[in-house]
């Protein structure tokens, strides 16, 4: 007998068809045994669907009140599956974030758990209770309501199930687990049987929406047991593991996947004076705006002057533009420019760690396709290009296939 806690994303909840079949999914388990903690979504949709609703009254809509809005779509859906299983003859008691209680910081849209009370959750299990939680949200220490950011439920599940100590964390979706790339961009794309926390984390970060990344960095750090399954097709999905096996680090691939981010822009700064302090005049407002600010690039001087590139979430980009904008006047720069129609697609492997040249050929496939390079970022286990948003599928499946990572290595 095993504690799970399994997590169902908005797809796998996207009907009451789907949710009645969750019901079914989950009592497979619970009858094999298990004591059985359930994580949900909002229905597919719902979350945007609640953004769009509140950007009417608001477009600027942030912070507490938005909070309070979106965390209603998980609400419905653990009431609705906790009905499923009463209907079933089972008990089961669904919980708000709040009700946990899952306590987070005060940082509003994207607050982190700070520490998570489970006394009820035990007693319902020892109970027989099959528990429900609403993801993605939490209370601070106010009380006030709070949201984990988008794709939060699956903190969510893998806090609960560090606090439970879970047996193992199933996050359930709608594909059956981590692929070479996304599926949806890539058809050959191949799933991966194993992927370390390491490359995860990596792919998460740049863009890999399968795991929201602070799921993968609380599964890390509390040792979590964490798998990605299709909650529509049997299989053994994608176990996310600290290293490989002895057999797989054998044969490991140089690039274990490929990541792209479509959130992306990208703002310049032409001819400010090659100076010491410029690079922090530059983006000390931006930081001061909350703009997370990604890559940075600054050229060699000439003439004592250079210019500086940077680039930050799409949504950031008009008040990012802005800053730069004042700051331009102040420091007597020649031009500002911004372009939001860019991407960033970068390729991932501790692999790489060993090999010299993945750069260099990562740069023919893209030039042999005609792709130009605006901006380049590496790591030990990454490199990221930064190119126009058009050449996004293109690009994504000339590595895909330029790397051979459709063949199993
Ligand atoms: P859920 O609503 O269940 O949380 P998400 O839409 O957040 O589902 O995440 C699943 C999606 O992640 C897939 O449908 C797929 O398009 C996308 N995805 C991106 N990169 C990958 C990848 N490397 N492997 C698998 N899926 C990926
Ligand atoms: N419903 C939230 C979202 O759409 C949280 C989640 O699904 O993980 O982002
Ligand atoms: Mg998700």
């Amino acid at each position: 007998m095993a504690l799970l806690v399994q997590k169902f994303g908005g797809t796998s909840v996207g009907t009451v068809e789907r949710i009645e079949a969750v019901a079914d999914k989950v009592i497979g388990y619970k009858d094999a045994g298990h004591d059985m903690v359930v994580v949900v979504s909002a229905m597919s949709g719902e979350t945007n669907r609640l953004v769009a609703l509140a950007k009417q009254i608001d477009p600027q809509a942030r912070g507490r009140e938005l909070d309070v809005l979106l965390t209603t779509g998980e609400q419905v859906t653990i009431a609705l599956l906790a009905m499923a299983f009463e209907k079933r003859g089972y008990t089961a008691r669904s919980y708000t974030g709040g009700q946990v209680k899952i306590t987070t910081d005060s940082a509003h849209n994207k607050a982190r758990i700070k520490s998570i009370d489970h006394a009820k959750i035990s007693d319902d299990l020892r109970q027989g209770r099959i528990v429900v939680v609403a993801g993605f949200q939490g209370v601070d220490e106010q009380d006030n309501i709070t949201t984990l950011g988008r794709g939060g439920s699956d903190t969510t599940g893998v806090a609960l199930a560090a606090a439970l100590k879970a047996d193992e964390c199933q996050i359930f979706t709608d594909v059956d687990g981590v692929y070479t790339t996304d599926p949806r961009v890539e058809p050959q794309a191949r799933r991966l049987d194993v992927i370390t926390f390491e490359e995860m984390l990596e792919m998460a970060s740049l863009g890999s929406k399968v795991l929201q990344i602070r799921a993968v960095e609380f599964a890390q750090k509390y040792k979590v047991p964490l798998r990605v399954l299709s909650s529509f097709e049997e299989g053994e999905g994608t176990l996310i593991t600290t290293e490989y096996g002895a057999d797989k680090a054998m044969e490991q691939a140089l690039i274990s996947g490929i990541a792209f981010n479509r959130d992306e822009a990208q703002l310049t700064i032409n001819g400010v004076s090659d100076t010491p302090g410029v690079a922090y005049q530059i983006l000390g407002p931006i930081s001061d705006a909350n703009i997370e600010v990604d890559m940075i690039l600054q050229n060699v001087s000439a003439d004592g002057n250079t210019d500086f590139t940077f680039t930050v979430h799409r949504n950031d980009f008009d008040m990012a533009l802005a800053s730069l904008q004042q700051t331009a006047e102040r420091l007597k720069a020649r031009e500002v420019r911004g372009n939001n129609k860019i991407v960033k697609i970068s390729i991932v492997g501790v692999g790489m760690r060993s090999h010299a040249g993945i750069a260099s050929r990562m740069f023919e496939i893209l030039s042999n396709e005609g792709i130009n390079i605006l901006m380049i970022a590496t790591s030990e286990i990454k490199i990221s290009v930064v190119v126009d948003e058009k050449y996004l599928e293109l690009g994504v499946r000339a590595l895909h296939d330029g790397f051979d990572l459709k063949t199993a290595s």
